[in-house]
């Protein structure tokens, strides 16, 4: 079987992969493949399963109208590096708008689009979120054609990893954005001890069909270099992450095991009363973890690189 390399459309004769794993989603057998010429890593079959994402955004649902969920961890550097503070964004993946309601505190004119209706809906009657809507970037990219729509700012959030055809995808980009526009977001660091740690032992979510693309910091430059982008890339790593870090190795499956419990009980549960003490509760624990576990993580801080790479940059 030959196979093409979906950065750079490397193609490599031989089936040698690096790692195989069979998804409890479809049961399907996946190999991972890594690229002899751009370094990069994929999965195949590379093809993107759409009925995963609509069971995901049931689950999703949940925790979004739990009225809980707050800016995740990786949205943290745009609002540390980022210079703009004003113009047209479009979030791509906007969930259920969690970013793109911060981003405009900030002044920008937000926009969002997304797989999930139910996650739509809640940007539009929880937040207030006008220009929200349940549709892929394709179906997007014709209603900005009709309306005559252009970006200063387009993110995309954990989502470049989940793409079967990540050039493609950021052609459609540059359709959208202005001449001098950028691109701003976050994918999965596959060089972060963080991620190989727990994937595949205790977490499913940097596999297939979720993730189909792995990036090291180097790769997914390179890979944006190539399509036309000039970016700057750092990683996210922050005490928090680390002190994490140190429970999973620490108490492995115990851990995981306990937030999984914690979600089913407090986030999942529609009965639960009190959700947003016990939400607070919890932070409180994580605050303390993460102080007690200071000393060794400063030790272990320049070793290690965060879990997710940050990256923003322009069209060359
Ligand atoms: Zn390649």
């Amino acid at each position: 079987m030959k196979y093409k390399c979906p950065l750079c459309d490397f193609e490599i004769n031989s089936d040698k992969y690096l790692e195989k794993y069979i998804s409890d989603f479809n049961n399907q057998e996946y190999k991972l493949y890594h690229c002899l010429n751009c370094d990069g890593e994929w999965w195949e079959p590379l093809k993107i399963i759409p009925e995963f994402y609509e069971e995901e955004g049931e689950i999703a649902y949940d925790l979004y109208h739990a009225g809980i969920r707050n800016i995740q961890e990786w949205h943290i550097p745009f609002f540390k590096k980022f210079f703009l503070n004003q113009g047209r964004l479009l979030d791509i993946g906007c969930g259920d708008g969690v970013f793109i309601k911060e981003a405009q505190k900030l002044g920008f004119e937000v926009w969002g689009i997304d797989f999930d209706k139910k996650s739509i809906e809640v940007a539009k009657n929880k937040f207030g979120l006008k220009n929200v809507f349940p549709m892929s970037l394709e179906e997007f990219v014709d209603l900005a054609k009709e309306k005559d729509l252009k970006f200063d700012v387009i993110t995309f959030f954990e989502v470049l990893e989940h793409q079967d055809k990540p050039k493609e995808f950021l052609e459609q980009i540059k359709i959208l954005l202005k001449p001098e526009g950028y691109i701003v977001g976050t994918v999965p660091n596959r060089e972060s001890v963080f991620i190989n740690l727990y994937q595949g032992k205790y977490d499913k979510t940097d596999l297939p069909p979720h993730h189909f693309l792995r990036f090291s910091k180097k790769v997914l430059k390179n890979f944006f270099e190539h399509q036309g982008f000039s970016v700057e890339i750092s990683d996210t790593k922050s005490l928090t992450e680390i002190a994490t870090l140190i429970e999973i190795w620490l108490f492995g499956k115990y851990t995981f095991n306990l937030k999984k419990k914690l979600r089913e009980k407090i986030y999942l549960n529609k009965n639960n009363k009190n959700k947003l003490f016990k939400n607070n509760l919890i932070k409180t624990l994580k605050f303390f973890r993460t102080l007690f576990l200071i000393p060794i993580s400063l030790f272990i801080y320049p070793f290690i690189q965060g879990a997710h790479i940050y990256f923003q940059g322009k069209i060359k």
